[in-house]
């Protein structure tokens, strides 16, 4: 799975294909981040997330 992730608010939302519910939390979470860095990255970095945002 992937996650996209604001690199300025450190925060991330799951990224599921064919799921309606998720694809409106992604535009949501498009129109809260708009103007900041994003970026797809892979589950398992989230994992070093804490490490590689500054925790
Ligand atoms: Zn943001």
């Amino acid at each position: 799975m992937k996650v996209k992730l604001c690199f300025k608010c450190k925060q991330y939302v799951p990224i599921r294909e064919n799921d309606y519910q998720n694809s409106k939390e992604i535009l949501a979470f498009d129109r809260a981040h708009a103007g900041h860095p994003t970026q797809i990255v892979n589950e398992e970095e989230v994992a070093n997330l804490e490490r590689w945002m500054g925790g």
